[in-house]
Parts: structure tokens; sequence; C-alpha cells
């Protein structure tokens, strides 16, 4: 049995009957199929959602309010299931997919409770004129996202577009689609039909459908710093288009002599994000320590990084899931051939497990490399796996400053110090869209996040993303005084 679409509040499969399979990347089963769009359902979806915006841009705020906060009540109400579905879809562990659920419920609650922020300004203007603005909707949505948090992008990357008055048309990866596809089914009734419409399909048909289609003229992307450009590509073929884009991250953590090294040993571990198998975006997959400190440091990350254990998404002991697919398996274990290739110092990991019950999965052993030359690959390009690069260590600030920006990239960045200057020093100049110190990985709700250089355009789960999803106009009323 296929999971549906949901196109203007009904459930559809593929017009041509077209399917994808589901697998469960840590058990090898297949788990279920999803439809592969065409591009007449991506045109449907975008009509249905064209006419929907008619009405729903009259929404009153308060009816915007109640249905987010309806979403999040719904969402809660099957917490469980959808973290299970996502557990079993990509292959992470069930405890970091529950997780997923409530930041996912937070958003759809913070945005409820943000609608009556998308007001505008008066402007002093001369005697008989008055002078305001106003924030308005852009009409339908094209909101595309990644699979490596699939149910906390699909539920809350919706909040802010539908807050502002826009209808969505969402396209979860083909890889992870089964929790949006239960999440569209779920809401069918509460939300007017047309409002949120969920298609799935391949990047090629269904995606590019929607990105290409003229009357959506809002597009925010969550991938691929590569998918990011095509996107950004194709829809000025096609429009003027509004496009905001959260790309990838190779993001830089910097250890100065004066921190705690148990501390920053163990921030380096969770700031990789192996619980998610390193595929987060905001992984500091790069970590640039000072000379005096490298040798204990890389001792102490290796042995750590080594005691991980990797496991089946229920175990409550496993320290890290299963490769979300075939392909990205590959490229995650070509990473550790270039890495040794290129005389980097393979310290631990790196591996596929093949043994405690793990055969059928797709599982490696999380990597630490040392010695790993700046300008290598390993060190500039994003592998979205569990493959964290130590590069050769630094003498002063400065050559860790000019280490850390040193790539085409610019998401997060981490600094570990006491000295103050040196923190502030560079929370100003490390090339980041965002900047912890001495912490890693923590969301501040309602802080901007979003990337700088090849990272992308905007920000996203504070007041600005909300604002991103209007477009404000002016009025200027001479009343003739
Ligand atoms: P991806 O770029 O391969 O795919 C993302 C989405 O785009 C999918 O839904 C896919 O089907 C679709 N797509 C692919 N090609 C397309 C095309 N030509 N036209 C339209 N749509 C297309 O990314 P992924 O592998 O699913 O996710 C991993 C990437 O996402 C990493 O680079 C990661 O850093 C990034 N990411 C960024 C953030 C952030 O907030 N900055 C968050 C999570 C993930």
């Amino acid at each position: 049995m296929s999971a549906d679409m949901v196109i203007g509040g009904k459930l559809r499969p593929a017009s041509d009957g077209g399917v994808l399979d589901a697998w469960n990347p840590a058990t090898g089963a297949r788990l279920d199929t999803i439809p592969d769009a065409t591009t007449e359902d991506v045109d449907d979806a975008v009509a249905a959602a064209s006419s929907a915006f008619a009405s729903w841009r009259r929404s009153t705020p308060g009816e915007r309010t109640a249905l987010l906060t309806t979403l999040a009540d719904v969402v809660t109400a099957h917490a469980d299931e959808l973290a299970r579905l996502d557990a079993d879809d990509n292959g992470s562990l069930y405890r970091e997919m529950r997780r997923d659920v409530d930041v996912a419920v937070f958003s759809l609650r913070y945005y409820a409770g943000l609608v009556l922020q998308t007001h505008g300004d008066t402007v002093p203007s001369e005697p008989g004129t008055l002078t305001y603005s106003v924030r308005r909707p852009y009409g339908v949505v094209g909101r595309l996202i990644p699979f490596n948090h699939p149910l906390m992008f699909a539920a809350s990357k919706i909040a802010a577009p539908l807050a502002a008055g826009n209808t969505v048309v969402i396209k979860p990866s083909e890889h992870t689609s089964l929790s949006a596809l239960r999440l569209g089914e779920l809401v069918a009734d509460v939300v007017p039909p047309g409002v949120l419409n969920v298609v799935t399909g391949t990047g090629a048909r269904c995606g590019d459908a929607l990105v290409a289609h003229p009357d959506v003229r809002r597009l925010a992307f969550t991938g691929s710093t590569a998918t990011g450009r095509a996107i950004q590509r194709r829809a000025a073929e096609v429009a003027i288009k509004t496009v905001t884009l959260e790309l990838g991250g190779k993001n830089p953590l910097v250890v100065f002599p004066d921190a705690d090294l148990d501390v920053a040993v163990a921030a380096a571990v969770r700031g990789m994000n192996f619980t998610w198998q390193g595929q987060s975006c905001g992984s500091l997959s790069r970590v640039v320590v000072h000379r005096d400190v490298h040798d204990a440091f890389v001792e102490r990350l290796a042995a750590r990084v080594g005691a991980l254990r990797p496991g089946l998404p229920d175990d409550p002991d496993a320290d890290t899931g299963a490769i979300v697919n075939a392909g990205q398996l590959d490229k995650v274990l070509s990473y550790v051939r270039l890495g040794q290739e290129e005389g980097a110092r393979l310290c631990t990991g790196g591996e596929r497990v093949t043994d405690g019950g793990l055969a059928d999965g797709l599982f490696v052993r999380p990597a630490v490399f040392a010695d790993v030359d700046p300008a290598s690959h390993l060190a500039q390009e994003e592998i979205f796996g569990p493959v964290l690069a130590v590069l050769r260590p630094f003498a002063d600030a400065d050559e860790a400053l000019r280490i850390a920006n040193a790539t085409s990239l610019g998401l997060t960045a981490s600094v570990f110090t006491r000295d103050l200057g040196t923190a502030h020093r560079f929370a100003e100049d490390l090339e980041a869209g965002y900047v912890w110190v001495n912490e890693v990985g923590r969301h501040v709700p309602g802080t901007p996040f979003g990337g700088v250089k090849d990272s992308g355009i905007g920000r996203e789960e504070d007041l600005d993303e909300l604002f991103s999803y209007t477009q404000l106009k002016n009025v200027h009323i001479n009343y003739g005084r």
C-alpha cells in the first residue's frame, strides 16, 4: 500500500500511478512506496494552492493562529508515530527523531504566536497625507526540504509561510517522504483545502516542476549547495522569484590552548552530530586546534569517537544510526578513501559496520582524521556523514582565523577559549551565519539561523523568517486637507 499525496485537500496517488520505494536503511527492509509525482500533479497542487490563496489571504490573524495551533496539537498527538516513521525511513535513532517532533511543535506554536507581528509602519509625511506600509503574503510558496530531519522540516517549515497568509506546496526528500505524507493525511481535514499541499517524487521531476512553475513566486529551499545553485538558476529562467536558501556547511571548530581540553573534546563529538550520523548542515566537521594542545586533543578525540556505538534506531544504548541511502553511504566511504590518498591520518573508524546484527543496514563507524591539509578535499567539501577532520595545528589567532574562513561555505562556527578578547574577535571575524563560543550545535529559539557565502541566503527560525514570507507595500494617501 502506498501513502498518498495531499492536493487540494484530497489524498491522491501520482496521476500515472508511479511510485518510488521507501526503504529502511538500518535493516534493508522495504517499508512502503511513495507517489512519484508527475509534472501535472505538481501543476494541480499549485493550482489548488493558488485558488485557496484567494480566501486564505483574507483569513483573520486569529484564524491563522488557530490553524497553526491545531497543527501543533495534531503533531503532538501523533508524535510517537511520526518519530517512528522518521527513524524507520532515514535510519536515525528513534530518540533523536522524537526530539525532532518536539522542535517542530515548538516552531508551529512559536509562529502561531507571531501572527500579529506581520504589521507595517506609519511614516511621517506632509499635512493632509498619510503614509503607511503593510506586509502582504506572496501567494503560493514552494517549500523544498532535505532528508536529514524529515518531520521536523516538514512541520516547522510550513509554519512561517502559513502564518504570513501564504498557501504552501511542500516537497520532502524522495528518500524520506513518509512522515510528511502522514502529516498531510493527518491534517487534511483541519486545513482548508489547498492551503497546504504535499507532493512527493524526485528532485529532477517533482522538485523541478515546483521550482519552474510560474505561479510560485516564493521558493524556500533547504538542501545542498549544488541543488541550491541549480534552483536559483532554474527559477531565474522562468520569472523573477524570491528564493531563500539554507544550504550546506563545512563548519570550523577552533580550540585555543586556554580551553578546558576535555570540555572541548566532548564538544567536538557533540558538535559533529554523530547522533545523526554527522548528517547535519551545522555539524562542526573541521576542527582546528592550537599546536600546544593538538596531540593531546586528537588522542582524546579519537578515543571518544572510537567508543561510539552504531545501532538500530530502537537501540537505547546506540550512539549513532544508519546512513540514509546507498548513494550517501558510497559518498562517505569514498571520502574516507580520498582522505587517506591525500595523506591525512585516519585515527579511528571510517569502515562499514557488518557485525552486531547490522550487516543488512548502511552503517559506518564514526571516523576521525588528523593531519588534514586545510586545502584538501577532505577539509573543503561537505561530506554530510560521520567523518570529522582535524586540520594541521595552528600557531596563533591570525592563522586560526585564516584557516577557519578558508572555505566557500559559511554556515556555523565555534571557538573554545577562556580569553574574552579572543572570543569577541572570533565572534566578529568568523565568516559564518551562526557563531558559538564555548558551545556547539545549539539553536536558540527565535534567533536567526542561516549561512553566508555558499551556505545560503536568508535567515530562519526567527521573526525574519516570518517577514521573509511577506512583501512590503507602501500606501500614500492624500486626503486633501
Ligand atoms: P538535496 O539538495 O539533494 O535535496 C534537497 C531537496 O531538493 C530534496 O527534496 C530533493 O528532492 C530536491 N531536489 C533535488 N534536486 C532538485 C532540483 N534539480 N530541483 C528541485 N528540487 C530538487 O539535499 P539532501 O541530500 O536531501 O540534504 C542534505 C543537504 O542539505 C546538505 O548539503 C545539508 O547541509 C543541507 N541542509 C541544510 C540545512 C540548513 O539549514 N542550512 C539544514 C539541513 C540540511
